[in-house]
């Protein structure tokens, strides 16, 4: 199948030129972009796309799908992160498949709509004989036609033991290990068009022991996967580990070989210098995500010393019930003016910020090499907006700053992922989105009155 974009207004590409093109077309075969330019063949299919900007799609770098049905409740609104874990902990552990699947669904159809492709989740909630909720996530994700990075998140230290979670969303090392190793078979080894993946995830140090987050590295090394967890969260964490450990959270998590190329950690907010260097110098990333360290008054990550120093930064709306949304165009837009506010003029700029949530991302989980940008060869995933809107008269003359800026509101007028059409004019193609919605409310009230 040959697919056409015809005559692109304006292409953002996000390539290593930081090329913008202009009336160009671009081209789609088995998922990947093949051409971009003039080319004498004759498409199967054709999309008008020469009143559009076009992006490549972002890549959300951590998140907690499940926490979308625990969104603005009041009694945890004005919490800090330890007692708001202690509390949202005796909701979750309500979880089944169905809460999974479809808190997926709507979450993952939000991000879509607003341009984003890759969706990584940090799934690390397993209450005893829930079934198999990282297929429920495959299968949501089957249903959008998103791309899914998938993670075997896991806890092993409660409540008993001095962590944060109850008893009954913890599980045994040996439990762990051998789901994680059924999953990494199962998701990472078959990636379908690079459409699936898998990475290893031990929530955080307050609620995993040392031992799970070794065995958890050595498992993941011998399979190539990769490692995530949150590091540099809070104050608290950071009192956690000095007192347990005598050790800082990063001088914890290289004790326990947590530190390289194939790790990244939610948040890095509370580092020194000396952790942002080796941060850097051993390629271990960071995924920022503004939002929700606002809402729960955790920090703010240094970002501009990030981007001085080379660390690998990438972009995400963390899990829902922090955020409370999920929307790259909004994380992009608040991590603009929260760095203006704490940093004036070391502030990345727009588009700095906008190659954060896209090569950024991509290099974070590993695939700088097919996504994040629109070059041949990359996969077939972007999205476009309508340049004739009120929103962005004048604003699209810089199109590239645009999403920090100046700011972006709207769902998408068309997103593709792996060169299939998968948002038309702001729905998501192929789902009734009334019914699901109404189902997800159904197991809102299920999960909130148990
Ligand atoms: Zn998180």
């Amino acid at each position: 199948m040959l697919t056409r974009i015809k005559n692109a207004d304006t292409v953002i590409t996000c390539d290593k030129q930081d090329s913008v093109l202009h009336n160009t077309d671009i081209w789609f075969r088995d998922g990947r972009i093949v051409k971009i330019g003039a080319m004498d063949a004759k498409a199967d299919e054709e999309y008008d796309a020469s009143h559009m900007l076009v992006y490549p799609g972002f890549v959300n770098t951590h998140h907690h799908l499940y926490q979308y049905f625990t969104r603005n409740l009041p009694e945890v609104q004005h919490m800090e992160l330890f007692d708001w874990l202690r509390t949202l902990y005796q909701i979750w552990k309500g979880l089944n498949t169905d809460t999974v699947y479809l808190s997926s669904v709507t979450a993952m159809g939000e991000l879509m709509k607003y341009g984003c492709t890759t969706c990584f989740d940090h799934h690390y909630v397993f209450p005893a004989g829930a079934g198999d909720l990282i297929a429920s996530q495959m299968e949501a994700a089957e249903t959008l036609g998103i791309r899914f990075f998938a993670s075997r998140g896991s806890m092993d230290l409660s409540e008993k033991d001095g962590g944060l979670p109850p008893d009954s969303v913890v599980q045994t090392i040996d439990e762990i290990m051998a789901d994680s190793r059924r999953l990494l078979e199962k998701y990472h080894l078959d990636t379908k068009d690079g459409m699936r993946d898998i990475a290893l995830a031990p929530c955080s140090p307050f609620s995993v022991s040392g031992d799970l987050m070794k065995e958890s590295a050595k498992l993941a090394r011998a399979y190539g996967a990769r490692l995530h967890t949150h590091v540099g969260e809070t104050k608290d964490e950071e009192n956690y580990t000095l007192a347990r450990f005598g050790m800082r959270p990063v001088a914890y998590m290289d004790s326990l070989g947590w530190l390289g190329n194939d790790v990244w950690y939610a948040h890095g907010i509370h580092m020194n210098d000396e952790e942002l260097r080796l941060m850097a110098k051993t390629g271990t990333g960071i995924a920022h995500c503004p939002n929700s360290n606002m809402k729960l008054h955790s920090g703010v990550c240094r970002v501009p010393d990030c981007l001085d120093l080379g660390v690998k930064l990438g972009l995400a709306v963390d899990g829902s019930a922090s955020n409370d949304g999920s929307n790259m165009m909004d994380e992009i837009r608040v991590a603009y003016q929260l760095h203006r506010v704490t940093s004036g003029e070391k502030a990345p700029d727009g588009y700095t910020l906008l190659k954060m949530a896209t090569k950024g991302s991509a290099s974070l989980l590993g695939r700088e090499n097919d996504l994040g940008e629109i070059s041949e060869g990359y996969r077939a995933d972007c999205f476009m907006i309508r340049k004739d809107r009120p929103e962005l008269v004048c604003a699209s003359l810089d199109p590239k700053t645009l999403f920090g800026h100046v700011g972006y509101h709207r769902p998408c007028d068309m997103v593709f992922v792996n060169g299939k059409l998968r948002v038309k004019d702001g729905e998501i193609i192929g789902l009734d989105e009334p019914v699901i919605y109404e189902k997800a409310e159904k197991e809102v009230a299920r999960l909130l009155n148990k």
